[in-house]
């Protein structure tokens, strides 16, 4: 069983649906509402657990009953959750999601992951110690993921970066970090200006852009490679890239070619888009081996 350490945001999706969207000061009937866990370092977790990982989440929730509703679904998937703390006075990490008039719209509250902060990650070191590849996403204070990378320098451990959402990182996190994996819109914004074959040149093995329903590309050290993702009707792509990253930090950590390891993850990736939510359609390490050839 490999370990893995995720350090990242934790939520509560809070989902109404309605007819019309309410304009300013006007109060509508909704349909329905459901509460569903979510945060990319959540989402990532599961997804890691559910192929048989052994995961560790380094988060915080706040002192609400969200932040035992978060807690509740991470142990539920099998997540070990020592070093997910609650922080006095803070609401957990939520996202008010609206879906009316074939859209959606959504206010994201932070909340208690702006408390992952370099000092927390230091308390939770032991689990990063004993990790075979650390996962970190873009939801938590930027100066953790330059604290994290350093850290994993020092102790030699492989970091995968997956930098969303869409936020600058320097050149040196970047050197320090084993993988990144932006999706097309974070690869531009990551790499503004510069020449796409050039960069993934110039980190052979390293970048990994997922590109949706078309897989992924990466330099190989030889040539630059499409890996394609496998065909299926989508039904709520939400997650495609945790459960991309989640699985793909197992198949590497277990030694996988990172050929096998690309075509691994994006078959989790394109079983868990037939499926409703981030972490409802995340498969069993059972369900992507039986369908990958
Ligand atoms: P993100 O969710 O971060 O925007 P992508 O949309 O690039 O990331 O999706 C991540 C991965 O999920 C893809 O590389 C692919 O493996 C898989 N995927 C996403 N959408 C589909 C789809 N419609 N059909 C099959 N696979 C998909």
């Amino acid at each position: 069983m490999v370990k893995i350490a995720v350090v990242g945001s934790v939520a509560i999706d809070l989902v109404v649906t309605a007819n019309k969207r309410p304009i300013a000061g006007e109060t509508v009937l909704g349909d329905s509402f459901r509460t569903v866990p979510g945060g990319k370092g959540a989402n990532q977790a599961v997804a890691a657990a559910r192929l048989g990982a052994e995961v560790s989440m380094i988060a915080c929730v706040g002192d609400d009953v969200y932040g035992q509703a978060i807690k509740n679904n991470l142990q539920d998937n099998g997540v070990d959750i020592t070093y997910v703390e609650p922080v006095t006075g803070i609401a957990s990490g939520t996202a008010h999601i609206t879906l009316a008039e074939g859209d959606n719209s959504i206010i994201v509250v932070k909340g208690a992951n702006d408390s992952v902060t370099p000092q927390f990650v230091q308390r939770a070191q032991p689990a990063i110690e004993r990790a075979d590849i650390i996962l970190v996403q873009q939801e938590i204070p930027a100066e953790t993921v330059v604290y994290l990378a350093e850290l994993c320098t020092k102790l030699g451990k492989k970091l995968l970066i997956n930098p969303a959402p869409a936020r600058k990182i320097s050149e040196v996190v970047i050197e320090q970090s084993a993988y990144v994996t932006p999706n097309e819109h974070e690869f531009a914004l990551l790499f503004e200006g510069e020449n796409r074959a050039d960069v993934l040149k110039k980190y052979p093995n390293k970048i990994f852009i997922t590109e949706g329903k078309n897989g992924v590309r990466y330099f190989d050290g030889n040539e630059e490679r499409v890996i394609p993702s496998f065909i299926v009707e989508a039904i709520d792509t939400t997650g495609a890239g945790d459960t991309f990253n989640g699985a793909f930090a197992v198949a590497v950590a277990e030694g996988k070619s990172y050929e096998e390891s690309v075509r691994f993850a994006n078959r989790a990736a394109s079983l868990s888009v037939t499926k409703f939510g981030a972490q409802g359609g995340m498969p069993t390490r059972a369900e992507v081996e039986g369908s990958l050839n």
